[in-house]
């Protein structure tokens, strides 16, 4: 049996019939960009993740960079993230010219909540908080800091839609909450697309105006924005999806449990879930010294797997101008070293996954 490490097409072949219907109803609407489905979208996202306010744009990126953007933060300005995270958050610091200040992560693949005091600066603006993998970070003691130190909070959600530190969820703990829309995403589109969240209604409005060329009011523009608008095909069929997210959520929950109880390989060490946190598990994602071993021998099976992420951001190529080097965060280059995301996606088969268990436990 062939198992991919990810299924996209499953995920849509389970509401074909609506995702069909809804992308020929804005088809023929006639009208494409910022329209009544991103409007209702916003709402329905709003609802779900319990913000007041929710912005549409076109990508998770720009719902980081332009987050930062509109809270002020930029050259000379410390934000502090973890290290092991996806290239993006970084990005949402760097693009402003503001300089990201690494800490090391958690068991539990989060920032270290313990490791981020030392960290301040009087540079220090912001922390970026990532909830990686889907799992919820150590909110209680993030947003004491934050309030402590007068530290503006964002979150980037780009893997956690749906996931709730002590029943609340992911992305309405701070300033402003990012999320990322692409395919491969818990909540995913059909394309690229991204929104922010916040309970601030000035920060709601300027970011409708910062994502459509800084104009309210057309061809009068207030600031130079940028062009990230959500469009309306994608706003559509992510209306569709959202309407089943508890459902496909439960659907990763039930799979992640099955690989808890019946995972087997002392070569194999498994995630663990933080107390009083939850995790959406946008990846499920194991630990193991032999990694290159696994990766051969699981591809022999035809089981395909996936790096989150070989490369810390403080070591890729982009960030050398940042001047760290092997070593620097030994936690993070170790993870980076070991870790590896097993097939998961809404939509695997009992087959599918007895199979991937069977196989990965003989190892
Ligand atoms: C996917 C992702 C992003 C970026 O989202 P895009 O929509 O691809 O720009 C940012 N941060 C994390 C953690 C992500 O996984």
């Amino acid at each position: 049996m062939k198992v991919m490490p990810n299924r996209m097409d499953r995920g849509f072949f389970m509401y074909q019939k609506e995702f069909e219907q809804k992308a020929l109803e804005v088809l023929r609407s006639g009208w494409y960009v910022l329209g009544r489905e991103v409007e209702a979208f916003e709402q329905e996202f709003a609802f779900y993740t319990g913000a007041r306010y929710c912005v549409g744009l076109a990508s998770g990126l720009d719902a980081l960079w332009m987050a930062f953007r509109i809270l002020g933060i930029g050259s000379g300005d410390e934000v502090i993230v973890q290290a092991n995270t996806y290239i993006a958050s970084v990005m949402g610091i760097t693009i402003n010219g503001a300089t990201p200040v690494f800490v090391e992560p958690d068991e539990y693949f989060n920032i270290d909540a313990d490791k981020i005091e030392e960290k301040i600066t009087d540079r220090t603006k912001a922390v970026l908080v990532v909830h990686l993998y889907g799992q919820a970070s150590n909110m209680q003691k993030i947003v004491q800091l934050c309030k402590k130190y007068d530290l503006r909070l964002v979150e980037d959600c780009a893997q956690s839609h749906g996931a709730c530190f002590q029943g609340k969820m992911t992305g309405t703990f701070g300033d402003i909450g990012c999320f990322s829309f692409y395919p491969s995403k818990n909540l995913g589109g059909f394309g690229d697309g991204g929104a922010i969240v916040t309970a601030d209604a000035q920060i709601a409005a300027d970011m409708k105006v910062y994502r459509n060329y800084g104009s309210e009011k057309r061809y009068y523009n207030k600031v130079v924005g940028a062009n990230s608008r959500l469009d309306e095909l994608q706003a559509g069929l992510l209306r569709v999806r959202l309407a089943h997210m508890q459902e496909l959520t439960k659907e990763r929950r039930e799979l992640a449990e099955r690989y808890h109880e019946r995972l087997c390989n002392s070569r194999i060490q498994l995630p663990g879930v933080r107390k009083q946190a939850d995790s959406v598990w946008h990846q499920y994602v194991v630990r193991c010294e032999e990694r290159q071993e696994l990766i051969d021998y699981l591809n022999v099976h035809e089981i395909g797997t996936i790096i989150h992420y070989p490369i810390p951001p403080h070591l890729s190529e982009a960030y050398n101008y940042l001047g760290y080097q092997k070593g620097s965060f030994p936690v993070t280059e170790h993870l980076a070293d070991t870790v590896l995301s097993i097939p998961m996606y809404n939509g695997m088969t009992k087959e599918e996954q007895d199979y991937v268990i069977e196989v990965i436990n003989r190892f």
